[in-house]
């Protein structure tokens, strides 16, 4: 069959491919320790869950408005200007996750001839959608040395005529690093400066383990030049649910709205129930999962600092550690294969969210404490294996 030449320039992300392998290893017999895939490992509230539910009894079961129910638009609004920003319900776009966001956007915004910057490592979605979108991805190195937030200086050099939109992911998929209030500061600048657009990936905003979050949003001149992605996948572990948004500028809502028309018409009505109440109900669930999110993170990096060879910095945010494995003399990929077919811990290469992963390994932590220590253990021994 001959595909249109756009598939070509389509990513993927790997964590599902490398999902698959385990479960294939799985079922051979070989115990299989998950640090690959990044999703909460709690269940989705019980009050959530009952909403749903109830929603679907009482006759959720229709189409809805496409850019999503009105009190749910104005819940999220409410909740987002917490950071600091004034956006209005009818500037919220309720999507099916926050993944289409990414691509709702970049489809409306880029174009051939225009360049987007996205973070390396960062999250594999972004650089597929700016190359299907037909513009030039740009990457933007992010530094361990740097605790892995990006650089505003190499930030600048990156910026040209043709640069039309940066992405920002704080807190950070794959490294767990945070931005500080004076990097959004000078990226706002910057941003406000050369007419760039910023796509503001929010979504591990509440998975934050020191201070508060601030939005690049925030910043003046920023609102009408943001878009802020979020959702409910990782605050309310509800990844299966399919649930998510975009805050953005009054002009783009119309076409991300159009966008949602043509492709899945509108976000499921009985999830956007569930969603409210996530929202607007008791929040004590998500302070338990940081909690236990952070105690984790401890126990991980603390374990993965005692392996010779290895060292990781603390993350600051999100769920993922980012240990570096390079001293090892095995590339990522080398090394992540080897720790799954012979040591049965299945993790990502570095370089699954870009060249400037490679040394790196990304764990999600989103286990329990007793299968993080036996991962631990199982990932000394591959370090050991090798000499
Ligand atoms: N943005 C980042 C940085 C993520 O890590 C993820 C999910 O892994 C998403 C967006 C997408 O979330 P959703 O499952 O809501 O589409």
């Amino acid at each position: 069959m001959r595909l249109a030449d756009r598939m070509n320039r389509l990513g993927t992300e790997t964590a599902f491919e490398v999902l698959v392998r385990a479960k294939a290893l799985e079922a051979t017999g070989v115990d299989v320790i998950h640090l690959e895939i990044g999703e909460p490992d709690f269940d989705t509230p019980a009050n959530v869950v009952e909403a749903g539910c109830d929603a679907l009894q009482g006759g959720w079961t229709h189409y809805g408005p496409a850019p999503g129910q009105p009190d749910l638009r104005d819940a999220i609004a409410e909740y987002i200007n917490r950071r600091g920003t004034a956006y209005t319900p009818d500037q919220v776009v309720v999507t099916p996750g926050g993944k289409p966001v990414m691509f709702f956007v970049l489809l409306a915004l880029l174009q051939e001839g225009d360049e987007a910057i996205y973070p390396d490592p960062g999250f594999p979605i972004y650089k597929s959608m700016i190359d299907f979108s037909g513009a030039t991805a740009v990457p933007l190195p992010l530094r361990e040395e740097h605790g892995f937030r990006l650089d505003v200086e190499e930030l600048a050099r990156l910026i040209t005529p043709r640069t039309r939109l940066l992405i920002v992911n704080s807190p950070a998929n794959p490294t767990g690093g945070v931005l500080e209030r004076s990097d959004l500061e000078a990226i706002a600048r910057l941003a406000v400066e050369h007419d760039l657009v910023v796509l503001s990936d929010e979504i591990y905003a509440e998975i934050l383990y020191e201070g508060e979050h601030h939005s690049v949003a925030a910043f003046p001149g920023m609102q009408e030049r943001t878009v802020i992605l979020d959702g409910f996948s990782k605050t309310y572990a509800m990844t299966g649910w399919r649930l998510g948004y975009g805050l953005m500028p009054g002009e783009l809502v119309g076409h991300v709205a159009k966008l949602m028309v043509n492709s899945v018409s509108c976000t499921a009505s009985a999830v956007q129930r569930a969603g409210l109440e996530a929202l607007t109900g008791p929040q004590d669930e998500v302070r338990a999962m940081v909690e236990a999110f952070r105690r984790r993170r401890s126990l991980v990096v603390e374990g993965l600092n005692a392996i010779p060879a290895v060292s990781c910095v603390e993350p600051k945010g999100a769920f993922y550690a980012f240990p570096n494995i390079s001293r090892t003399g095995l590339s990522s990929k080398a090394f992540a294969d080897r720790l799954l077919d012979e040591f049965g811990v299945a993790a990502l290469a570095g370089t699954s969210f870009g060249a400037h992963g490679e040394g790196y390994l990304r764990l999600s932590y989103a286990n329990s404490e007793e299968n993080l220590r036996t991962a631990l253990e199982r990932l000394e021994a591959c370090v050991r294996s090798l000499g």
